[in-house]
């Protein structure tokens, strides 16, 4: 290791250490990490990807330096690329030139120019649990030293990213990938009060989708399932970065809306109704069903008391039960 590399080493394990005692959002905080190692070693961009559930696939879980809007697209299959290849066998991937190694699968959206790579496995619990990748457009820009370092870092970090996936499936539903109930429970009181201390709207929006039963009772409830699943996904498109979608119930979500005051939320609502409604969704061997959501969105009252979470979500499920009554397909703002 050069001793310039080794001269850096103990900045970055102090800031690593900082990063993970902090209560950082786990993205924000892989994202961080990625950063650091990026800088480090001179790389173009570095991303952590984690087994899924099934440990079948590898997903993208942060990064530095890639197009942001690829990072939650990036994916493998456990044994496809060099990512999936290191993830198969444990072992790691020094590579000079992406061009000559049969490893390596472009991406087709790729916009991430990549010459030359490291990959290492992240080993947690004696549990293989992803891979940290780190890429250069440059070829041959990383040497042996280089992936030593970033494997000694990947082992520094291993055990924190893998709590904090424990963490993310523990306040997950595994259907939707929303948050689940227990999360707003614990999360909701706290954004409430930050929206206060800051003195800034909040808003939340519960969402319930229209003669879902229905869907149930033609095809199944399997086909139930994979409609929810693609819902849920297309409502995350329509908010932004620090709001949380959480499943409420069966086929009921609630979005809450930091900054969003009863206008912007209507507006958020009104975006989700026409994502789900503007296209039908596919079930692969199955039908196509046009679905539509009802929306009751409330912003939170702090005169002339300041409301609780409890009573912010009722005035919520009163507006949408008010959208029910006008005919369904609607957002309402509760008064
Ligand atoms: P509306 O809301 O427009 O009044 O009609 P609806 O048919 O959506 O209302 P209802 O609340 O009567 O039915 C909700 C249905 O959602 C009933 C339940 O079987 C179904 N459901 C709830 N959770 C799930 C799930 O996880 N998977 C599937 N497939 N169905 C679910
Ligand atoms: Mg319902
Ligand atoms: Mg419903």
């Amino acid at each position: 290791m050069t001793p310039e590399l080794i001269a850096r080493l103990p900045a970055v394990l102090f800031e690593i250490g900082k990063l993970v005692a902090s209560d950082l959002d786990p993205h924000i905080l892989l994202s961080r990490i990625s950063e650091l190692i990026c800088k480090l070693i001179g790389a173009q961009a570095c991303s952590v990807m984690l087994l899924d559930a099934s440990r079948e696939r590898l997903l993208a879980k942060a990064a530095y330096g890639l197009h942001t809007e690829r990072v939650h697209t990036l994916s493998f299959a456990v044994g496809e690329g060099v990512a999936g290849w290191v993830a198969l066998h444990g072992e790691a991937a020094l590579i000079a030139d992406v061009a000559e190694d049969p490893r390596f699968v472009p991406l087709t959206d790729h916009r991430t120019p990549i010459a030359s790579m490291i990959c290492v496995p992240l080993t947690a619990r004696g549990q293989r649990v992803g891979v940290v990748t780190t890429t250069s457009e440059q070829p041959g820009a990383f040497t042996t030293q280089h992936l030593e370092l970033v494997r000694f870092l990947a082992t520094t970090i291993a055990l924190d990213i893998e709590n904090v996936r424990l963490h993310r499936v523990a306040v997950t539903d595994p259907l939707t990938g929303a948050y689940n109930r227990e999360f707003l429970t614990q999360r909701l009181p706290g954004e409430l009060e930050a929206a206060v201390a800051n003195d800034r709207p909040l808003s939340v929006a519960l969402i319930d989708i229209d003669e879902f039963k229905r869907i149930n009772d033609a095809h199944g409830h399997l086909v139930g399932d994979h409609v929810l699943a693609e819902i849920a996904r297309r409502l995350r498109t329509a908010i932004r970065g620090g709001d949380l979608l959480v499943r409420y119930g069966g086929e009921e979500f609630l979005a809450v809306l930091p900054r969003a005051d009863a206008g912007r939320a209507w507006e958020v609502g009104e975006r989700m109704r026409q994502r789900v409604s503007e296209a039908p969704i596919e079930v692969v061997g199955g039908p196509r069903v046009v679905m539509t959501l009802s929306v009751g969105v409330a912003q939170l009252r702090t005169s002339p008391a300041l409301e609780t979470a409890h009573q912010l979500t009722d005035r919520a499920d009163s507006a949408l039960y008010s959208a029910k009554r006008h005919g369904r397909n609607r957002v309402e703002v509760a008064p």
